[in-house]
């Protein structure tokens, strides 16, 4: 005989199936719905696009009384709630850009019970009509998604998220489950703190993302290596572009557009009114570029983003990770793809030194760019690297990151170094001078440029010793210093300075090894043929059929007036043109058929399968 578990797992496992379409969980998705379902609180953390949503939707629908969703990223609550609409679920919003009308609609449902789902922004939860109305209602769970906000290395939200402990004092008997992608675990003890979640049980996924390949290239000319990347690997595809400055994000912006890719800007000088409009056609329009400061992107779960291209350093491993894993949350080959030069270690370590803030704060910032340039320059597995940062075990090398794909040959830089050290040496007495990295270099290589000879550098001991490298070679070896702390950066002009361990270098103690720079940007077509071979997967008859749904999808889409990933993800056209279904049956037997979408689409789809090409 079944126990009550086995028969609320297989109500959660109908749900999957029926609602959703899909026909079995991922990961730890059935333990964490089981739990909460249970009235157990959780904390979950899962890399993005590892499939949250279903740990407290599923819950929400199989429970009694309503889920009440908190999330801070009011702009989508909207995209959010269409998704859901679709499905069949009963969701709504309240926030801020709701008119009273729509107001009163919503607050009805969610009193007579006819709401699986209620999302709220944080500051909701502050206010008394709200709490008065949740009280009259029945809640099922309360969920609360980026629940890294209530950290001090956090967000805006903060304040309101703090607020968010009254739950459990105001609701003891209601199950709440906070869920999160970023967390460490001293951000995880953070949260589980001030969310009085102590009690809850903790599901800690895996942090690999196996379908984003992850690269690091060295940068020579940042916009011309990016628009190959786009037009060899990513033609028609949607990405992200991060860069540091509003106006370098400008200038990419338009650099693309002229070069016939589409692509839109974001940061935060643009005014609010054209930030929504280009998120929203970012989101509902295929192949949209946008290039943007990090201020984009949290929520963002548009499943279908190819790639996340850096043009800039990232100022920790966290930051990084979180903005790579906006890409391929649908499972598809993905591309996480970073250029980086001598002088973003000389600008970040400037922007720290001169930054506002304690020591301590200081000395936070420049632990957390060590830890990026560590990954910059690893001659290891790039995966296996960032994965033992997030404190999993990674089982060997992935196969599918730059280093494992063309591994870098390494050599003795230590001779070298120590060229490059007694130089910086010699110009140690005039450091209230501006001498740089590219002055140095120019001493070795025995440039006489006109500051050369106006400071008589010339006659230094070191002019003219540095020969066997060449210009490009001579930055990285100035970047693999910096970013091993055998040299640092001083002052507003980024003077190159010798550290406590630079003495050991110059003392023969220490032998330094480096990633040799390569001749020509590394070429990755075996990950590429490999990467898109998978994508692609799709038999030479399915093309056009894909094709077809496509056009039909986006039609559909615009029609509604939902981003196009709401009607169907891309991976569920794939599998529809592969099988070519005949009839209803076969149809809703492809994962991402659910029963509503079946009723809905399910005659128009056969119908597009049937039409033979004109
Ligand atoms: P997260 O919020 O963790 O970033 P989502 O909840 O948006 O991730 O899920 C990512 C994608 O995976 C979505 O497209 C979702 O529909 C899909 N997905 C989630 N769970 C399953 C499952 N069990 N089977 C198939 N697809 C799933
Ligand atoms: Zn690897």
């Amino acid at each position: 005989m079944a126990s009550p578990t086995d028969l609320r797992t297989s109500e959660a496992l109908q749900v999957l199936r029926r609602v959703f379409g899909y026909d079995t969980f991922r990961g730890f998705q059935q333990d964490v719905i089981d739990h909460v379902v249970a009235g157990g609180d959780a904390l979950v953390l899962m890399p993005t696009g590892g499939g949250k949503s279903l740990c407290y939707q599923i819950p929400a629908l199989v429970r009694p009384g309503v889920g009440v969703v908190v999330s801070p990223l009011i702009a989508l609550m909207q995209d959010q709630v269409d998704a859901l609409t679709a499905l069949g679920v009963r969701a709504g919003f309240l926030n801020s850009t709701l008119d009273l009308d729509a107001r009163r609609r919503v607050e009805a449902a969610f009193l007579a019970g006819d709401l699986d789902l209620l999302y709220l922004a944080p500051e909701a939860l502050g206010s008394r009509a709200t709490v008065q109305l949740l009280d009259r209602g029945k809640i099922g769970l309360f969920a609360i998604d980026e629940a890294h906000c209530v950290s001090q290395w956090g967000h805006d939200f903060r304040p309101d998220y703090l607020a968010l402990s009254m739950l459990h004092e105001r609701w003891p008997d209601v199950p709440r489950i906070a869920l999160t992608a970023t967390a460490t675990s001293a951000t995880r003890t953070e949260i589980a703190t001030r969310l009085d979640l102590t009690g809850a049980r903790h599901f800690v996924a895996s942090f690999d993302r196996p379908n984003i390949q992850y690269r690091i290239v060295p940068k020579r000319e940042p916009r011309k290596q990016l628009l190959s990347l786009l037009r060899d690997e990513h033609p028609g595809d949607a990405g992200i572009v991060y860069c540091l400055s509003r106006a370098s994000v400008e200038k990419t912006a338009e650099f693309l557009t002229a070069n016939g890719i589409p692509a839109l800007p974001y940061h935060a000088g643009l005014d609010a009114g054209t930030r929504a409009t280009h998120q929203q056609r970012f989101l509902r329009e295929d192949g949209l570029v946008m290039v943007a400061t990090i201020a984009f992107g949290m929520g963002i779960d548009k499943p279908d983003v190819r790639f996340v291209a850096h043009l800039d350093l990232p100022k920790s491993v966290e930051g990084y990770y979180q903005e790579t894993g906006r890409a391929g949350r649908d499972g598809l080959p993905s591309t996480a793809w970073l250029a980086y030069g001598l002088q973003d270690v000389v600008q970040q370590r400037k922007l720290i030194e001169t930054s506002d803030g304690d020591l301590a704060h200081r000395r936070g910032l420049a632990r957390h760019l060590d830890a990026m340039l560590a990954l910059c320059e690893t001659v290891r597995c790039r995966r296996a690297q960032l994965l033992e940062y997030f404190g999993d075990s990674p089982t060997g090398d992935c196969g599918n990151c730059d280093t494992c794909l063309n591994p870098p040959e390494t050599w003795d830089g230590t001779i070298a170094a120590q060229k490059l050290l007694s130089a910086v040496f010699r110009l140690d007495r005039e450091r209230n001078q501006r001498f740089g990295a590219g002055h140095s270099i120019d001493i070795l290589l025995g440039r006489k440029t006109e500051k050369v000879t106006q400071f008589g550098h010339d006659s230094l001991t070191v002019f003219g010793i540095g020969g066997e490298l060449g210009e490009a070679e001579w930055r990285a070896v100035v970047r693999q210093l910096l970013a091993e702390g055998l040299l640092a950066v001083e002052g507003d002009y980024g003077t190159l300075a010798l550290t406590d361990a630079s003495a050991e270098v110059l003392g023969r103690r220490r032998t330094v090894m480096m990633r040799r720079e390569p001749e020509r940007p590394a070429s990755t077509r075996t990950g590429r043929s490999k990467a898109a071979a998978a994508v692609v997967e799709l038999p030479a008859a399915a093309a056009p059929v894909f094709e077809r749904l496509r056009a039909w999808r986006a039609a559909t889409a615009k029609e509604q007036g939902v981003p196009a990933y709401v009607i169907f993800h891309d991976a569920t056209l794939r599998q529809i043109a592969t099988d070519a279904p005949t009839s209803l049956a076969e149809l809703s037997r492809v994962s991402g058929v659910g029963e509503n979408k079946l009723a809905k689409y399910g005659e128009q789809i056969l119908g597009v399968l049937a039409d033979a090409p004109a």
